[in-house]
């Protein structure tokens, strides 16, 4: 097989059949070519990415063919200083302790068995733990795994939401930060974490808000000529939701009380005036987004973050 594609056929939200073309995602792998040729033989490759008409989610229009394709791609050999700084970094924190008070405001005290899934290098498992959470997680790339569990003291299974058994599953919190844009088929992906769930407990999923971020890319293209939009390069991100869609997957994989909120941002560090300046800028979006009735469609509202219940 040679870098061939399968078409996608169907929302995988909502299943409806009339999508339109949106954005094209170019496949650019030729970093893979000694580790993996057969995945760096899709590199100059573009496909659609397609919005379906009737629930306004977007998503590839073909997948690569290629066995394990997403698997591999996330199979970056990445050195251990690098794994050892993201642990140490605090940009994502603002998100992290947001998810855990809203867990928390859910749940009673008796109940804080909590899974990360997409561990990465475990600042999360780490800081739930240091809140009495009994956190572990979930991670597909096996260095960030080994890391995760050495540094957060939690157990970090190595695997993917569908290879892993799950075994010891009943949980009370089930966490996805910036990890269900990645994974094709997003509802076999909360079916499963509906499995993992113990009944009553919570989801929290945090993602891009699309449509948002779709404008977001067109606005920098036009203030930087030659700039590309990079939205669904690699396919990295195949699953494009806005808010009615992400409420609408939860709801149909049977969650209930689903509330769908903008989502704090992440904060790079840097003392520099550009990076204060774009630190400010991100605050002042959130506060403006969040502030507003039905803030998550404004356009400042960058990133999306779901709770919903298992009945
Ligand atoms: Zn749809």
């Amino acid at each position: 097989m040679s870098a061939t594609l399968t078409p996608v056929t169907a929302c995988w939200v909502c299943g409806g059949t009339h999508l339109t073309r949106v954005h094209d995602a170019r496949l650019e792998l030729t970093e893979y070519r000694t580790q993996d040729p057969e995945l760096a033989e899709y590199s100059g490759q573009s496909l659609p990415i397609v919005r379906c008409t009737a629930c306004g989610f977007a998503q590839p229009a073909s997948l690569p063919a290629l066995p394990r394709y997403f698997d591999r791609m996330y199979d970056q050999r990445w050195s251990a200083d690098w794994v050892e700084r993201e642990h140490h970094a605090a940009y994502k924190d603002r998100i992290f302790d947001d998810v855990l008070a809203a867990l928390e405001s859910r749940l009673p005290a008796s109940r804080r068995r909590l899974l990360d899934v997409g561990a990465h290098a475990g600042r999360f498992i780490a800081r739930a733990r240091g809140r009495g959470w009994d956190a572990d997680g979930l991670e597909l790339n096996p260095r960030t795994a080994a890391y995760a569990a050495s540094a957060s003291g939690g157990t970090v299974h190595h695997g993917n939401l569908y290879t892993w058994s799950g075994s010891g599953a009943g949980y009370d919190a089930v966490t996805l930060t910036d990890v269900l844009e990645h994974i094709p088929d997003p509802r076999s992906a909360l079916r499963r974490v509906r499995d993992l769930l113990n009944p009553g407990g919570w989801i929290a999923v945090k993602i891009p808000n699309a449509p948002v971020q779709r404008v977001k890319e067109r606005a920098r293209s036009w203030l930087r000529p030659g700039y590309a939009p990079a939205l669904a390069d690699n396919l990295v991100h195949v699953n494009h939701f806005g808010p009615a869609s992400i409420r609408l997957a939860l709801e149909r994989e049977g969650f209930g009380d689903v509330r769908v909120l903008v989502a704090a941002p992440e904060m790079p560090d840097g003392e520099s005036v550009a990076s204060r300046i774009d630190r400010f800028g991100r605050t002042l979006a959130f506060r403006v987004a969040a502030a507003l009735p039905g803030g998550t469609y404004t356009p400042v509202a960058f990133n999306l973050q779901a709770y919903a219940r298992r009945s």
